[in-house]
């Protein structure tokens, strides 16, 4: 399997190249250059198998054999052994045709947790057959870091540091990545903004200089692999509910839109999927695109879905490469252009997303209220992010026929801010992660200053 980029100008790579590369050299995304596709047959025989066992199956050609399948499949084994559900990530009916997806059920509590869970491993393995170490660095406002951390804390080729912003991330969140006090494994709290610190990731990025060779590894969603891992549980929801038999649509709560681009990938391989509905927060601009071909920047808002305000979204430029048929030529300039001022599609492309794709967009006082009103009709508590695929999915379906899977994205203990502004007196953190308040705490902070974080990064990374 060969990976090329949407921007058509950058070399061809192998899986294990595009994994431990990220952003291609031409500014663009690396994407399969052929799809394999499953039979029927083969996906009616995915029905009643582990999640381990579809995630195999479904990720192999993917691989295209740079790992042995016996080592392969212990790596998704054991990255899905961390999850406190036996289903990994179980489906829960909420009506007579409206299911959740819950994705909260690994190790931080969101669904970031179901590809950082592998994709540390199956790093930690081509580093280690490769002799290599490297160093991974993000930027974080809340879920990102701590699943990076989670999913890389036992890879001994690997050292992490994530930066956030001192004092402006929620406790828990801050918790769940400065209680882990694994060696390789830094946390920094930056004197400034989100933005101060992903500024001085990117910068770190374009200049690999201060690490003195050792590589650069990224593990936001541009990596490949991640979107790889997400496309399981597409399938084993979908195999679940009677494909390929029968037809069903997701509900998916987006931001840099890797989470729904793994379904369409899904898709596109041969789960039939009636319709993809992209919830947006007030952060509207895959709804705006969508809805109204309005492709243009808008100022952020900090919202009470926190991990869907982006003002970009990096990973919709993947589906912009097949609508424009490939054309990484045209995609460049689309996206030249939507840089500097406010952009449109043009109508072929547009249309073609538009047979599969619907949106909606949710603002606050809505999140709220979904909160209590499908807590009233359901029983259950939704986190805001849930929240506005809960609307989402009741407001743009396409057909009442059709079953709809909206995906729980995090677990309402993680933002139970939100939750109690609903009226809530609180949410309990499950049993794994009652202790999380009383937990020993390690970071280290340092000025914004991309001087200083450098010099702390060569200083404190292993070997
Ligand atoms: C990251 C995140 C999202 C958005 O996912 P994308 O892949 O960026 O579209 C939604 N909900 C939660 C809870 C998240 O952490």
């Amino acid at each position: 399997m060969r990976y090329i980029s949407t921007r058509g100008q950058a070399p061809a790579l192998s899986f294990e190249e595009v994994v431990l590369t990220g952003m291609a050299s031409d500014g663009g995304l690396y994407v399969p250059e052929t799809l394999p596709s499953f039979t029927r047959e083969a996906l009616a025989d995915m029905a009643g198998l582990s999640y381990a066992d579809i995630a195999f199956r479904v990720m192999r050609p993917f691989v295209g054999g740079e790992i042995d399948d016996t080592t392969f499949y212990e790596l998704v084994v054991d990255a899905y052994s961390t999850f406190s559900h036996d289903a990994v990530v179980p489906l829960k009916q909420l009506d007579a045709n409206h299911f959740l997806l819950e994705q909260f059920h690994g190790p931080t509590l969101a669904f970031k947790d179901v590809a950082l869970q592998l994709l540390g491993r199956i790093l930690d393995h081509f580093l280690k057959k490769r002799g290599e170490r490297a160093v991974i660095m993000g930027a974080t406002s809340g879920d990102t870091g701590s699943a990076a951390i989670e999913g890389c804390r036992h890879c001994d080729n690997l050292d992490i540091f994530i930066l956030h912003p001192h004092e402006r991330v929620s406790e828990v969140q801050r918790r769940q990545m400065t209680s882990v006090l694994a060696d390789n494994v830094f946390n920094v709290a930056i004197e400034g903004n989100f933005d101060d610190a992903q500024a001085m990731v990117k910068a770190s990025f374009a200049d690999q200089a201060f690490l003195n060779g050792t590589r650069l590894v990224a593990v936001n969603s541009i990596n490949w692999a991640r979107i790889m891992a997400q496309m399981v549980y597409y399938v084993a929801a979908g195999v679940a509910l009677g494909a390929p038999h029968r037809e069903v649509s997701f509900c998916v709560p987006s931001a840099n839109f890797g989470n729904v681009f793994a379904g369409y990938m899904a898709n596109k391989m041969g789960l039939p999927v009636k319709q993809f509905i992209v919830a947006t927060n007030a952060n509207d601009i895959l709804h705006r695109t969508l809805a109204d071909n309005d492709f243009s920047k808008k100022e952020l808002a900090a919202t009470l879905a926190p991990s869907m305000d982006i003002v970009v979204s990096s990973n919709f430029e993947r589906l912009l490469f097949d609508a424009y048929g490939r054309d990484g030529k045209a995609v460049a300039e689309l996206l030249e252009r939507f840089r500097h001022e406010p952009a449109a599609l043009a109508e072929v492309p547009l249309n073609k997303l538009r047979e599969k794709f619907s949106s909606y967009s949710v603002d606050d006082a809505t999140i709220l209220d979904v909160i209590r009103e499908a807590h009233r009709r359901t029983g259950e508590v939704l986190d805001p992010h849930t929240a506005t695929g809960y609307r989402a999915a009741e407001r743009a379906r396409a057909d009442a026929a059709t079953p709809v899977i909206t995906l729980a994205t995090a677990h309402p203990a993680k933002f139970a801010d939100a939750v109690i502004q609903a009226g809530f007196d609180g949410v309990a953190l499950p049993p794994h992660m009652s202790d999380l308040l009383e937990r020993e705490e390690r970071y280290s902070v340092l000025p914004a200053e991309l001087d200083a974080v450098q010099r702390f990064v060569a200083e404190q990374r292993r070997g």
